[in-house]
This record gives structure tokens, sequence and C-alpha cells, in this order.
């Protein structure tokens, strides 16, 4: 069965497998179980895949910390700094399990789709 694009990403943000959207994506915290336990779509090596959309993401949100940084004035810029630091960090490794699952579902997405120039 072809899932919708948004389809998919429903159930990859909820952290659920791309395939059948009940079995979880993550043993631990940030760490893939190696297939699905309800319909055994793998997951773990779907990880090596989504490496460009974390980096990505990651860039974006360290973007994002920049523009922030720029428009608070701070009266201690190390103060600043060091709360710039802190926010970059933290932003980047609590959505790091939530792009990772974005990440598995883009890759399932593009390789449930039929190959145009198939079998030619
Ligand atoms: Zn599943």
């Amino acid at each position: 069965m072809l899932y919708h694009l948004h389809d998919v990403l429903r159930k990859t943000i909820r952290l659920k497998c791309p395939d059948c959207g009940e079995g979880s994506l993550y043993s631990r915290w940030n760490q893939l179980h190696e297939r699905c336990a309800v319909c055994s779509c793998t997951l773990q090596r779907r990880e090596e895949e989504g490496w460009f959309f974390i980096y990505m993401t990651t860039a974006g949100l360290t973007g994002v910390v920049v523009v922030v940084m720029l428009l608070i004035d701070v009266p201690d810029i190390f103060l600043g700094q060091i709360g710039v630091l802190v926010a970059w960090f933290v932003i980047i490794l609590l959505t790091l399990p939530i792009r990772k699952a974005i990440a598995i579902g883009i890759d399932y997405y593009i390789e449930q789709r039929p190959r145009k120039n198939a079998g030619t």
C-alpha cells in the first residue's frame, strides 16, 4: 500500500512506525528499534539515509538561535553567550528524535514510491 507523505509524517512525528503507525520507533531516547515490533518494517537502517535532513535542520535551528541572539539585548555579554550556547544545545538535543523520525518518514516515503524507470 502506498501512503501519502503527510500520512507517513503524521505517523513518524508521533514517533511511530512509518508503515503501520503502531510500533514505536525508539527503544530508548534516540535509539531506534532495528525493526518495527508490529509489522517488521526496517527502521534502524533508515537512520543512515536521514543524515542530510538532520544536518540541514541542525543548520536551520542554529540560524534561528543566531537570529534570536541578535534580536535580544542582554546586559551581560558573557551571560548572553552562555545562554545562547545552552539554548542551542537544548534545542538541538530535544528536537533530535523528532527530526530523525521525520527523516525516517521521508526515507520510507521515497522508498515506497514506484520507480519510473524500474526494469529498463
Ligand atoms: Zn510497523
